[in-house]
C-alpha cells in the first residue's frame, strides 16, 4: 500500500486476529475493499494466539445469545471450512466430568441447556461407561459432547488471511490505529507506525480485542457512554511432560468465570491444563509457577494418577471481559450503526471464548451490519 498522506477506503478492519481476520475475508468475499490495519508485526500475536484452541460445540451459554448462536453456527462452518482448507483439525469429542453426586445432578441441566442451543449428540454417560471410554479417568458421571473438538488455530488464521487476500483485502502491519473521528460521510482515521497514514474510510471494525474499548474510545464522534470498561481475567496454562492420558478433551463442571481447568490436547498430542481465572488490572502474560499447586488439586479430582512434578508453566491468555469479576457473564456486543449512531462503525467488545469457533458466524453479521 502506498503512503500517501490521506487516502479514501472503503473498510477498515481494524485488528488481524481471528475475528478480525475472519471479517476482513467476508468483507472481500462481498466484494467490499478492505485494508486489515494491525498493531503487531504479523496476525494473530494476541488472544488468538493464547487460547485453547477448542472447537466449542455451543454448550454452555444461554439460549437465544450471541454465543450461543455464533458458537453453534460458527462451530458447523469452522468444521466445514477447516476441510476445505485443509486447516489441521480433529473432531476428538469432549467429556464433562463430574466427582460428586452435586456436579452430577449439574450435568443434567448443562445437556438441557446445550440441547436448547442446538447441540447435537449430547449423551450423559455412568462413571462405568465414561472411564471403559478412558481408563485414567475418575469420575461419578458424564456428559459426552461428540461434537467438541480441537484446530490448529494459526493455520486456520493463515487460511483466513489468504482467503481475504485472495478476494482483494490488503495487510498493513505494523500499523496501529492512534485516533479517528466521525466526518462527513465516513470516519477518519489516523494510522501510527513507520508508515503512518490518514484514511477516509467508509466503514470501521473495530475488531481490537483486549483494546478494542480503547480504540473506541479514541474515536471523537463515538459516544463514550457506549464504550464498555475493559476488565481483563488471565487464563494461566501448564502443560504436561509427556503424552495426554486421554484421547476426548476433559472437563470439569464450570466455574465462575470459565470452564475450569481442563484438560485438552493440541493436534501435536501435547496435553495442557487450564485455563484458570485470575483477574488482573493490566496485560501481564507472566504465569506464576506457584499457581501449580492449585492445578496439581484442580485436575487430580479426575485424574489421580497425576505425578509430582509432571506439569510445568506454560503460556496465558486474557480474556477480553467488559464487566468485573462477580458481575454475570457477558455477552458478545457486537454494536452498530443502530446502537451507537454512528454510520459505518462497528465496535467488537467482549469477544472472549467461544470467539475462536464464533469467529466465521461473527464475522456474517459484521458483514451483514457493514453491508447495510
Ligand atoms: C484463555 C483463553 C482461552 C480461550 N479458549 C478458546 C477456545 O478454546 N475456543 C474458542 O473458540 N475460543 C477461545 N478463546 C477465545 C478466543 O481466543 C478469542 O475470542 C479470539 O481469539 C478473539 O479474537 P480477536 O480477533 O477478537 O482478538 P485478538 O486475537 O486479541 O486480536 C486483536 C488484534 O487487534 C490488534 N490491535 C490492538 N490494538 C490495535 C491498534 N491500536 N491498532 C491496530 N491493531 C490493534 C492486536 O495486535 C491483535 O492482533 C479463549 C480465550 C482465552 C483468553
Amino acid at each position: 500500500m502506498t503512503s500517501s498522506p490521506f487516502e479514501t477506503v472503503d473498510c477498515v478492519v481494524i485488528g488481524a486476529g481471528v475475528v478480525g481476520l475472519a471479517v476482513a475475508r467476508a468483507l472481500a468475499l462481498s466484494g467490499r475493499e478492505v485494508i486489515v490495519v494491525e498493531a503487531a508485526e504479523a496476525i494473530g500475536t494476541e488472544t488468538s494466539s493464547r487460547n485453547s484452541e477448542v472447537i466449542h460445540a455451543g454448550i454452555y451459554y444461554p439460549k437465544g445469545s450471541l454465543m450461543a448462536k455464533t458458537c453453534v453456527a460458527g462451530r458447523r462452518r469452522l468444521y466445514a471450512y477447516c476441510a476445505e482448507h485443509g486447516v489441521p483439525h480433529r473432531n476428538c469429542g469432549k467429556l464433562i466430568v463430574a466427582t460428586n453426586d452435586a456436579e452430577g445432578n449439574r450435568l443434567t441441566e448443562i445437556k438441557g441447556r446445550a440441547e436448547a442451543n442446538g447441540v447435537e449428540g449430547m449423551r450423559l454417560l455412568s462413571a462405568a461407561d465414561a472411564m471403559a471410554m478412558e481408563p485414567n479417568l475418575f469420575c461419578t458421571a458424564a456428559l459426552l459432547s461428540p461434537a467438541t473438538g480441537i484446530v490448529d488455530s494459526h493455520s486456520y488464521m493463515l487460511a483466513l488471511q489468504g482467503d481475504a487476500e485472495e478476494h482483494g483485502a490488503t495487510f498493513a502491519f505494523n500499523s496501529p490505529l492512534e485516533r479517528g473521528r466521525v466526518a462527513d460521510g465516513g470516519i477518519e482515521i489516523e494510522v501510527g507506525g513507520i508508515e503512518p497514514m490518514t484514511l477516509r474510510c467508509r466503514t470501521v471494525v473495530n475488531s481490537g480485542g483486549l483494546h478494542a474499548p480503547a480504540l473506541a474510545q479514541k474515536i471523537t464522534g463515538m459516544p463514550s457512554d457506549r464504550v464498555p470498561t475493559a476488565y481483563y481475567a488471565k487464563g494461566n496454562y501448564f502443560t504436561l511432560t509427556g503424552r495426554s492420558p486421554f484421547t476426548h478433551l476433559i472437563y470439569p463442571v464450570p466455574v465462575p468465570g470459565g470452564l475450569g481447568v481442563h484438560i485438552t490436547v493440541d493436534l501435536g498430542g501435547q496435553a495442557k491444563f487450564g485455563p484458570d481465572v485470575e483477574w488482573i488490572d493490566g496485560i501481564d502474560y507472566n504465569v506464576d509457577p506457584h499457581r501449580a499447586d492449585k492445578f496439581y488439586a484442580a485436575v487430580r479430582r479426575y485424574w489421580p494418577a497425576l505425578r509430582d512434578g509432571a506439569i510445568q508453566p506454560g503460556y496465558a491468555g486474557i480474556r477480553p471481559k467488559i464487566v468485573p469479576q462477580g458481575a454475570p457473564a457477558q455477552d458478545f456486543v457486537v454494536q452498530g450503526p443502530a446502537d451507537h449512531g454512528v454510520p459505518g462503525l462497528v465496535n467488537l467488545f467482549g469477544i472472549e471464548s467461544p470467539g475462536l469457533t464464533s469467529s466465521l458466524a461473527l464475522a456474517d453479521l459484521v458483514r451483514d451490519i457493514a453491508n447495510a
